[in-house]
This record gives C-alpha cells, sequence and structure tokens, in this order.
C-alpha cells in the first residue's frame, strides 16, 4: 500500500525561468532534468527529503500538460503516492471502486512504473501511484 508521498508535480511553462527559484532561493537540491516523451514532457527533479519536486514542462502543444496550462495555468499538477508494489496497488485501488486512468502500470520519469488514477474518483486532485524502493 501507500509508503510515503513520492513527488509533487508541477505543470510550469518554461523550467529555464523556475529553476532558480526551487534551486537558489528554496535551496532544494536540484538532481538533474529527464524527458519523458510518453508524456510529452521535459521534467526537473529537486529533493526535499524523502519526496521530490517535479516540475513539468511541455514538450509539445499536444502534450497532457500543456493542455492543463491552458485550461488551469501553471501550478501544482498532481500528487504521487509511492507504493510498494504497483500491480497490486492498481488491483486494490479498482477493488475499491476508484475509477483508473491506467489499468496497466507505465514508465514515468526517474524509470519508476507509475499509473494514475481517474480525478473523478478522487476529488479532483490527480494521483499517481508510484513504484519506488
Ligand atoms: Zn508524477
Amino acid at each position: 500500500m501507500i509508503k510515503k508521498i513520492s513527488h509533487i508535480g508541477i505543470a510550469v511553462k518554461s523550467i529555464d525561468e523556475q529553476i532558480s527559484y526551487y534551486r537558489d532561493d528554496l535551496g532544494l537540491k536540484f538532481t538533474g532534468i529527464e524527458i519523458v516523451k510518453d508524456q510529452k514532457v521535459k521534467v526537473a527533479f529537486f529533493e526535499v527529503g524523502e519526496a521530490r519536486i517535479e516540475l513539468l514542462e511541455p514538450t509539445s502543444e499536444d502534450s497532457p500538460v500543456a493542455k492543463f496550462i491552458n485550461k488551469k495555468g501553471e501550478g501544482i499538477h498532481h500528487l504521487a503516492y509511492g507504493v510498494e508494489n504497483i500491480s497490486e496497488s492498481i488491483k486494490e485501488m479498482e477493488k475499491a471502486g476508484e475509477k483508473m486512468i491506467d489499468h496497466k502500470p507505465r514508465m514515468g520519469a526517474g524509470n519508476h512504473q507509475i499509473a494514475f488514477l481517474h480525478p473523478k474518483s478522487t476529488f479532483h486532485v490527480l494521483t499517481e501511484l508510484t513504484e519506488e524502493h
């Protein structure tokens, strides 16, 4: 089941514009940038204790994050919980009646297996499960 907060995803128009706020002003440890092709985003990672802040910059206009920004503006995009076993957690969520966007795990940033719950099931908080060890 859920072990911890893994990360908070924040939708941004430009990582370059915001990186100094997180790294220099807040003093968080910047640990790198990665392109996640599947989701058409560039992701910047910052460590906060056991958890991370992930800045998500769309790499294309048809990226889900671009659509999010067009609709709601920049800001908190999703909350990710770290779980022990992602396949088991998906089954548990479905058994509990939650609607999943991903019925099977898929590859997310950092080579972690992830799955999203449907916002209709989570009172509009886009929620991700991620398996991390
Ligand atoms: Zn995430």
